[in-house]
């Protein structure tokens, strides 16, 4: 490309020169040949002539270096946008692990290890926002809360593992006999609540009674069988968070002291 522009120069030159030399002859008065006028003319002509053909030849050589210039930085462009371009996908990169490990910390934030569902701190959260809800819609809210019968004896006979265990069919059991909106929280130790927005205290009641059921049937490795005692009772107007679980927490205290694995409702 350098090359032919200037070939392509010195052309253009070469052929200003003769069409110069030609125009020359055809109008001096003088009878200058055409031939006269190319190879050997005079003063006022070689000048004009040969600073023109300068210019062609300095044009043709700056636009070989222009070109030059050009395609060096064009190259270097190039590089330098690969480079950008892969520093941004590494961004997007880190920016998605980083979001990732932001969801996975507040997922772990508000998780119980053992059972994997919500913890006490996520439920205080919950029942703060939806004894609100329920005080400004007038919608009806209620609580249950369980506790294993007799747990410290599943420990102490079989070990800490089969408890472990114990704990986490106990959840899984519940998780998977209520509905998506309740919120189930492991409250501490053996103790367990579930929120139910939208739900009357007749049918809390109904919903612990068919829990208490089916972990009474429920089957645990080791220690065969389990039962808890459900505590129900639904938000009243002039409750505070600490009075409407101190309701729940009596009533399970009821199912306990009139003999576990019973529902009661205050
Ligand atoms: P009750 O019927 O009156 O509720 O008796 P309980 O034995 O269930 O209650 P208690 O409060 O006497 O004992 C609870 C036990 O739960 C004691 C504690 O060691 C055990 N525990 C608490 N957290 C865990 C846990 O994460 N894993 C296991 N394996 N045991 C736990
Ligand atoms: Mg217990
Ligand atoms: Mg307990």
């Amino acid at each position: 490309m350098q090359n032919k522009i200037t070939i392509l120069g010195i052309l253009l030159a070469i052929i200003f020169w003769m069409v110069d030399a030609f125009i020359y002859s055809l109008f001096s008065d003088q009878g200058i040949t055409f031939l006269q006028s190319c190879f050997n003319p005079r003063g006022e002509e070689i000048w004009m002539r040969t600073f023109v053909v300068l210019l062609f030849l300095i044009f043709s050589a700056y636009t070989e270096r222009l070109l030059a210039i050009i395609h060096n930085m064009t190259i270097e462009l190039k590089k330098y946008h690969d480079r950008l371009e892969f520093t941004i996908s590494e961004l997007k990169m880190e920016n998605t692990e980083r979001r990732h490990a932001i969801k996975e910390l507040e997922q772990l934030s508000v998780t119980d290890p053992l059972t994997e569902i919500y913890n006490r701190r996520k439920f205080n959260e919950l029942l703060t926002s939806e004894v609100e809800r329920s005080k400004r819609y007038k919608t009806g809210l209620s609580i249950i809360m369980c506790d294993i019968d007799h747990f410290k004896k599943i420990n102490d006979t079989f070990g800490h593992d089969v408890g472990d265990n114990a704990l986490k069919v106990f959840s899984t059991k519940i998780t998977d006999n209520i509905r998506e909106v309740d919120m189930f929280a492991r409250w501490g130790g053996e103790e367990f609540m579930i929120l139910m927005p939208n739900v009357n205290i007749e049918n809390a009641s109904s919903v612990a009674e068919k829990l208490r059921k089916i972990i009474e049937t429920t089957e645990v490795k080791k220690a065969n069988s389990f039962t808890a005692s459900f505590g129900v009772t639904n938000l009243n107007e002039d409750d505070t968070t600490e009075t409407f679980i101190k309701r729940v927490d009596e009533a399970m205290y009821k199912a306990k002291n009139s003999g576990r694995n019973k529902v009661e409702q205050i």
